[in-house]
């Protein structure tokens, strides 16, 4: 998060960011107790954290009942924004951009690769970054990852209805709902996931969706107006451990790809950036074996 700030933020991208902390709530996955043991394992990992009981969640955030890990330093942002302006420094820097476009083959070999378009078109390249998220191409071991559809709705903006930080709020719960802010204090509050790989199934399922997630957020914070004004639905490839697959694709010369992230796309994008560019020019990562497609979980 640290790399992806300070990049942003270097490369003067205006994407809505903001650095907030998190407020994660005893669930059905862990209770008080495993809330504590989380605690403590981020804090053997050199995170900085507080644990709160329910009194002091209740007097600082009008949450009532539960008990939190506090977090800090963790980052927001437009993701449209963000993705559009790293694309444009790229193309700034002599990147050329071909879209929309349909990649239907991968010739790899050993001086290059040869991409294949649904245009007819070839791009040849030195090297392959497969960044196709849930959609993956051929050719690619699964390293069981499968598409999870997840929903999400916005409220109005509402800046004095907001709880003090506006950190982000989520539960170790299963299905769990998180929730954030915007600069403009709408609440955005998404979750609900499901299994679910086909759009139109995904889609149909948004007006139910909307009215749980709109159930969940007024429960949880009643200070606001949880009533939605957006609604929308997406997918993303998650992996069954929650580890995403970052690395050289076997059998596949000057070939990579970064997938898998599951609802970690901010973290691990940034993750996957830092990894490919060290194995593509040769510097090495230290951490990316514990991605690669070589791992055995
Ligand atoms: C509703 C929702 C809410 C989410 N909220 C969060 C959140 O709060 N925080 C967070 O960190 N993550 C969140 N995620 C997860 C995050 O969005 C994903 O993990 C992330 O976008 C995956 O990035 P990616 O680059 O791998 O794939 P994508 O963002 O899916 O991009 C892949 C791109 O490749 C293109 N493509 C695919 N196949 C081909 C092909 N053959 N030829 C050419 N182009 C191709 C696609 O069109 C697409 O543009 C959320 C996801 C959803 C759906």
């Amino acid at each position: 998060m640290d790399a992806l700030r300070e990049r942003t933020e270097r490369l003067g991208i205006k994407a809505d960011t903001a650095t907030r902390g998190s407020i994660y709530l005893n669930g059905n996955v862990l209770d008080a107790e495993g809330l504590a043991d989380e605690a403590d394992a981020r804090r053997r990992a050199g995170f900085e954290v507080e644990l709160l009981k329910p009194a002091a969640v209740k007097d600082r955030y009008a949450i009532a009942g539960r008990h939190a890990i506090v977090g800090f330093g963790n980052y927001s942002a437009d993701p449209r924004q963000l993705a559009a302006g790293y694309l444009n420094v790229a193309i700034d820097r002599g990147a050329r951009l071909y879209a929309p476009v349909d990649v239907t083959d991968v010739e790899p070999s050993n001086l290059g690769v040869l991409v294949h378009t649904d245009q007819g078109r070839q791009i040849s390249a030195n090297h392959l970054v497969a960044a196709t998220g849930y959609e993956m191409m051929k050719g690619i071991p699964r390293k069981g990852n499968k598409i999870i559809s997840s929903w999400s709705i916005a409220t109005k903006p509402q800046p004095r209805n907001i709880w003090p930080t506006a950190a982000m709020i989520w539960e170790a719960n299963d299905p769990y709902p998180y929730i954030r802010t915007t600069p403009a204090g709408e609440v955005i509050c998404g979750g609900e996931d499901e299994e679910i790989s086909d759009a139109e199934e995904r889609d149909a399922k948004i007006d139910a969706k909307t009215r749980a997630l709109s159930r969940k957020l007024a429960a949880l914070v009643p200070n606001i107006d949880a009533a939605p004004v957006h609604a929308w639905a997406g997918s993303f490839g998650d992996s069954a451990v929650g580890t995403p697959t970052i690395g050289r694709i076997p059998g596949m010369a000057n070939c990579y790809a970064a997938m898998g992230y599951g609802g970690n796309g901010i973290t691990f994008s940034m993750m996957a950036a830092q990894m490919l560019r060290g194995l593509i020019t040769g510097y090495g990562d230290g951490d990316s074996e514990l991605v690669s497609f070589h791992r055995d979980f």
